[in-house]
């Protein structure tokens, strides 16, 4: 029989009720665990869908109801007995419990580290400024939406997927926007330099004006609002909201403080196990060797989410297997999808397929004539046929992609799986 949590012992506790956090316990029913599980998160909502908070959400089209991932029946149902509004504050790992900062003391058979990663903060001058916003939460993005309402002209700091998403929707209100990016080319970490360009010249064309190679030296404002960011170069952009969108930091705190080796991330082997037996972590917070990178890393995706909350449930099941998941990821700007599947920013060679001039095509990616990944914009089949072909043991060749009569679908069709 399936167990409820006991007092205040869960023979599994999550903390950070996100998606991560979600998708290990529901995971964990679907592999039959019968055990007890406790879902602990600091905010004070049910686990929800991030992505539409840069998108649908502060644009008006999606709702925060819309967003909430499973209904509070459905959990009582898997006897998964969740605490909201419940922050995390330490962990004693002799006694194997969690504190809580009302005091309380949660005790686990098994610990999963869930906590995500927060915006990184602007610290220079102005910081104090009101206006200045961040998105992470959908406190954030219900923030930042009612001042929308009263904004004219708008300044994204960081050419990232979140900044650009952002600037799309204010674009397309008839606002003015400005975006500031210190790199030389937008999403610079993540896509192809072709992908690149072909993004920053489509924002320009959508009337989002970018600066790229440019520093903020300060945020200026008038009488303690924002009234403009000044470039190191002395230019001073109109403002009367500053978005900054410089990256996540993870949250790994609890677990640097109870001992735990911490990389920009709790370091974790890749069964996604710390150096404790009794504690896992999974997700944005999750420092983890990544077969695709051939190197340690921490991933901020859905993609990562899902699939780590369910290799750990699996694990936690008896069914133990290393983290090996095709990464993938998408991000929609305006009209455009951009999608990636695998890790395509290092590649050295590319294919392109579609019609950029209709904004439907795709790029593969060779590493060394290797198959690396694939970006596609507006074409969501490649992108599932690239992930398939990643997952095969066998890799794809730059010559056999080349190759005249070349079938991207029925190479992902053909054996192996
Ligand atoms: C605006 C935005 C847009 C995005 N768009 C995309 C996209 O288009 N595609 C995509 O693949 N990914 C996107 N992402 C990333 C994706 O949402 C995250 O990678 C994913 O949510 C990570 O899941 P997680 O469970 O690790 O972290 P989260 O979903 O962030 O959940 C962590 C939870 O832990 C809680 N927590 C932290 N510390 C404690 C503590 N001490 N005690 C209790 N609770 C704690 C946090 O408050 C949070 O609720 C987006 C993210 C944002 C913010």
């Amino acid at each position: 029989m399936t167990k409820t949590a006991d007092g205040d012992h869960a023979d599994v506790l999550i903390v950070g009720a996100g998606q991560a956090g979600l998708q290990a316990a529901l995971s964990l029913r679907e592999e039959g665990f019968a055990g007890s599980i406790r879902l602990v998160g600091e905010e004070p909502m049910l686990p929800y869908q991030r992505p539409p908070l840069s998108k649908g959400f502060v644009q008006g089209t999606a709702s925060a109801d819309s967003l909430v991932l499973r209904p509070r029946s459905l959990l009582d149902e898997l006897r998964v007995d969740i605490h909201c509004d419940a922050r995390a504050t330490a962990i004693d790992r002799a006694r194997q419990e969690l504190v809580l900062l009302d005091g309380r003391r949660l005790a686990y058979g098994h610990l999963v580290l869930a906590t995500g990663s927060r915006a990184r903060r602007w610290n220079g001058p102005g910081a104090e400024l009101d206006g200045i916003m961040y998105l992470r939460s959908m406190t954030d993005a219900a923030a930042l939406k009612e001042r929308l309402g009263q904004a004219c002209n708008v300044v994204v700091v960081g050419a990232g997927f979140i900044g650009l998403e952002f600037a799309s929707v204010v674009a397309k209100a008839g606002l003015a926007v400005n975006v500031v990016e210190a790199a030389d080319r937008p999403m610079a970490r993540c896509v192809t330099p072709t992908m690149s360009a072909l993004f920053r010249q489509w924002h320009e064309e959508a009337g989002i004006a970018m600066h790229f190679g440019a520093r903020l030296a300060a945020i200026e404002g008038k009488a303690g609002q924002v009234a403009g960011v000044r470039l190191d170069d002395d230019r001073l952009l109109p403002a009367d909201i500053v978005l900054i969108g410089i990256g996540g930091i993870a949250n790994d705190e609890l677990a640097a403080q109870a001992g735990l080796a911490v990389d920009s991330g709790v370091v974790v082997d890749e069964l996604l196990l710390t150096e404790d037996p009794a504690i896992s972590a999974i997700g944005d917070c999750a420092s983890h060797p990544n077969v695709f990178a051939g190197a340690r890393m921490r991933v901020e995706s859905v993609q990562n989410a899902i699939d780590q909350g369910r290799t750990v449930a699996a694990r936690l099941a008896g069914k133990p297997l290393p983290y090996r998941a095709v990464p993938w990821f998408w991000s929609d700007q305006g009209s455009l999808k951009l999608q990636m599947a695998g890790l395509v920013a290092q590649t050295d060679r590319l294919i392109e397929i579609g019609s950029r001039h209709e904004r439907r095509f795709s790029l593969l990616a060779f590493r060394d004539g290797v198959f690396a990944g694939a970006e596609t914009v507006n074409r969501p089949a490649d992108n599932m046929l690239a992930r398939r072909i990643l997952a095969k043991p066998v890799p794809l060749g730059f010559a056999e992609a080349e190759a005249a009569g070349f079938d991207l679908k029925a190479l992902a069709a053909a054996a192996p799986a």
